[in-house]
């Protein structure tokens, strides 16, 4: 008989590892102890070398389903002998160095137990077990244990604790443990902000009952508060837009079930398992024509051909839409374009602007996280819109494992989202939003400080955005200078390419790769607004090979909210054109703007997103938008819809480093003049923007190409390209991250770790002088 010592680390906290050691530990007769650590997991026992070897390697060939074990270490130690096998006391000594637990959507079997009327938990609101429930929301700091959530003050009744200390019961060991008996307790208001005291199932009645009647309702979820109203009542739709200020954008749903799901929706099969999966996302679906539940589809998503929807990822969402029995709108709790609201003081202040009751209940979220986006394009191919609740703040398996240093990459600014690199582990918060309001800018900082605080993480080096006006790039600098570490700057696009391919793992590839990247607007290196870019990567570098053509950007971001300002600024030097969008204009507006463009322009664009939403513009789709993209993805809907495929395509010219469009609009111009219908010249854009594609291929004699950018969240034009592409191109996309600017902090990241591979003199010499820009601007 000897003593071993076993080390697992990775995400193996809050996923029931502890008592799933127990078992196996009791199933061999082994006895020693398992505790909980800030660096993973450690057991010690006696066996002999042959059980000794079993253990280890049961534990790790098969761990529970929701870990990830990226480090297992086995070893003969002193020898000490044990009584039984127990857990032992955790210890949170050290600096972490563990990946963290996201929020776990409800499992089959708790859900099996909440509807199941013989059931100790039938519609219990916050069962929970090994398997599921909140966890990065709930931790407060580490290791993972109920006394370092936000459930410490809330103790287990007679019949939980002897659940937890079953070795046999499936919530052994379960941190969230809670039943009727010693319930979280769970609190409604109504709008003149009086608490409605009864009992939860007088709640839930009030809840579905003032749904029923056209209500909003505020119900707190997992990573915030979420507003439901009814999704087949449109004045209900129209009372909760007017109040939330939010006009077009869509709305998602929330279904009880997936058979409910299927009476609406045109379902194939990776979009089933996509909302089934633990992370239980928001999935782009297409309505059925003979959807059976009368949904108001152009009231949730005007002008759009997919409506996002997801199901109950907690027991009070599966209890409130079960009884409802119909589709429900769930949308984030938020006032016009603020963070998601996660804490009650702030839901009671602020959500009786927008909800008629407000259901709230007492176990705080720590992390506020908005739900996770995703949508297939039609080949099957999955784009993420949206990394949050059930997918961040972990990036695994690292890519940048060998980086020394612990680096903090701050991110984008629309689509904020900050990238931390410590010791061996790589996180990515979740989605924190559009950084132009001082309450998103405090969400930032919150979460920053809550992640760096929970890993107790140090960083050494803190890398921005090259533009000069972004918050996030002001905060990185300000921390910089605080604690005199180095500060990068890194261009916008090309921390977009970086990023798809550390996705891909093509940093260390020794291929020539063009990278296509096109999105709305990034702070170029020649100080002008770029967007529709080309590069090349080769060993360790990369150049802007190519861009679209300039053209002048009006008004500064006024043009991002404006397609008809993209499109005269596009139809500048073709006046015989004009007159396709002279409607949008007053005739004060149409001189003014006549003038404006007459004078040298201030700041050009290279923009893909621009040039989408003058053709948006041009077409008649929308002149203004009122959310980021609007134009660019009613244009994608209508194309999508169309049943033509001419295989006809507009032509550009690729001329010394410019993709020259004037000929492609010159042939838009003259179908469009032509009566063409919008749908059919949409989609010959998107053909035209693939075969563009193609040619540059052929140009820099480049097969494998990577894209990124929010222009790659088209499904239609990804699957062009796919389609297009043929056997000898190899093509990259996002895989776990958004094309859109969420991955900018992660390409950050892939752009100082090139750096540091190739020659530490770029850094003092170019990227320095970026920096040495960025703070005499400021
Ligand atoms: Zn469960
Ligand atoms: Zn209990």
């Amino acid at each position: 008989m000897h003593t071993y010592h076993i080390h697992i680390n990775g995400l193996v906290q809050g996923v029931g590892f502890r008592p799933f050691v127990c078992r196996i530990a009791n199933s061999l007769q082994l006895n020693g102890w398992v505790s909980n650590t800030n660096t993973g997991v450690h057991i010690q026992f006696n066996a002999s070398k042959e059980k000794a070897a079993l253990f280890y390697n049961t534990i790790v060939d098969d761990p529970p389903p929701n870990a990830i074990i990226t480090h297992h270490h086995f070893e003969k130690i002193s020898p000490k002998i044990f009584n039984g096998f127990s857990i032992q006391q955790s210890n949170s000594k050290g600096k972490p160095d563990l990946l963290l637990t996201p929020d776990i959507a409800l499992c089959s079997d708790c859900r099996a137990a909440i509807l199941s009327a013989t059931n100790k938990r039938f519609h219990y609101p916050f069962t929970t077990c090994l398997q599921c429930g909140p966890r990065y929301s709930i931790i407060t700091t580490l290791p993972y244990d109920r006394a370092n959530t936000t459930m410490s003050n809330l103790h287990m009744c007679p019949v939980c604790t002897l659940e937890y200390n079953d070795i046999h019961d499936r919530r052994h060991y379960s941190q969230t443990n809670s039943c009727k008996e010693c319930a979280i307790p769970m609190h409604l208001y109504d709008a003149a902000n009086h608490f409605i005291c009864k009992d939860e199932r007088d709640m839930h009645d009030t809840v579905v009952t003032s749904l029923a009647e056209g209500n909003v309702v505020a119900v707190k979820g997992i990573g915030g508060y979420l507003l439901l109203c009814d999704a087949t009542n449109e004045i209900a739709i129209h009372t909760l837009r007017t109040r939330k200020h939010r006009a077009e954008k869509p709305l998602a749903l929330l279904y009880a079930d997936i058979t409910m799901v299927q009476q609406d929706m045109q379902l194939r099969l990776f979009e089933t398992d996509a909302l089934k999966d633990k992370t239980a996302p928001i999935v782009l679906c297409r309505l059925k024509e003979d959807a059976a539940n009368s949904i108001c589809k152009e009231a949730i998503a005007p002008g759009l051909d997919k409506i996002g929807l997801m199901l109950p990822y907690t027991p009070l969402l599966l209890l409130i839409s079960t009884a409802f029995g119909r589709p429900l709108i769930a949308t984030s709790g938020n006032i016009s374009g603020s963070p998601i609201i996660y804490k009650d003081e702030d839901a009671l202040e602020n959500l009786f602007e927008v909800a008629d009751l407000v259901l709230t209940y007492d176990r705080d979220i720590v992390a506020p996280q908005d739900d996770s986006v995703v949508q297939f394009t039609n080949s099957g191919q999955k784009i993420i819109l949206r990394r949050s609740r059930g997918l961040a703040p972990n990036y695994f398996p690292n890519p940048f494992i060998g980086m020394p240093a612990t680096v903090l990459a701050m991110g984008g600014e629309l689509k904020a989202a900050f990238a931390l690199q410590d010791q061996h582990k790589l996180y990515i918060s979740q989605f924190l939003g559009d950084q132009g309001t001082l309450e998103s800018q405090t969400s930032y900082k919150e979460t920053l400080s809550h992640l760096t605080k929970l890993l107790k993480a140090n960083p050494e080096q803190i890398i921005i955005d090259k533009h000069p006006n972004y918050f996030v790039s002001q905060y990185g600098k300000l921390i910089a200078d605080a604690s005199d570490i180095p500060l990068l700057a890194v261009q916008h696009h090309k921390a977009h390419f970086g990023a798809v391919l550390a996705e891909n793992n093509l940093l260390e590839c020794n291929q020539r790769i063009l990278g296509i990247i096109w999105d709305g607007t990034g702070y170029g290196d020649d100080c002008q607004i770029w967007g529709g870019e080309i590069f090349i990567y080769e060993s360790h570098q990369m150049e802007r090979a190519m861009h679209l053509d300039y053209f002048p950007q009006l008004l500064g971001d006024k043009m991002s909210r404006e397609p008809r300002l993209s499109a005269l600024s596009l139809l500048k030097n073709l006046p015989q054109y004009q007159y396709s969008i002279r409607d949008y204009f007053s005739n004060q507006e149409w001189d003014y703007y006549q003038q404006l463009l007459q004078q040298p322009a201030p700041l050009l664009t290279s923009s893909m997103g621009r040039l989408l939403d003058g053709i948006a513009a041009i077409l008649g789709i929308r002149s203004y938008n009122n959310y980021e993209g609007e134009a660019a993805m009613q244009l994608e809907a209508l194309a999508r819809n169309c049943d033509i495929n001419s295989g006809e395509f507009y032509s550009i010219r690729l001329v010394n480093d410019r993709i020259e469009w004037d000929v492609f609009l010159k042939e838009l111009m003259e179908d469009h003049r032509q009566k063409i219908e919008p749908a059919a010249i949409a989609k010959k854009v998107f053909y035209s923007l693939a075969k563009m594609v193609q040619q540059l291929s052929c140009h820099f004699k480049m097969d494998q190409l990577a894209f990124s950018g929010g222009v790659f969240q088209n499904a239609l034009l990804v699957d062009m390209l796919i389609e297009l592409s043929g056997a000898e191109k190899q093509l990259y996309f996002h895989q776990q991250l958004s094309p859109n600017d969420e991955c900018i902090g992660f390409g950050q990241l892939a752009y100082f770790s090139m750096l540091s591979q190739s020659h530490q003199q770029i850094i003092s010499t170019n990227e320095r002088i970026a920096s040495e820009q960025f703070q005499t601007n400021h």
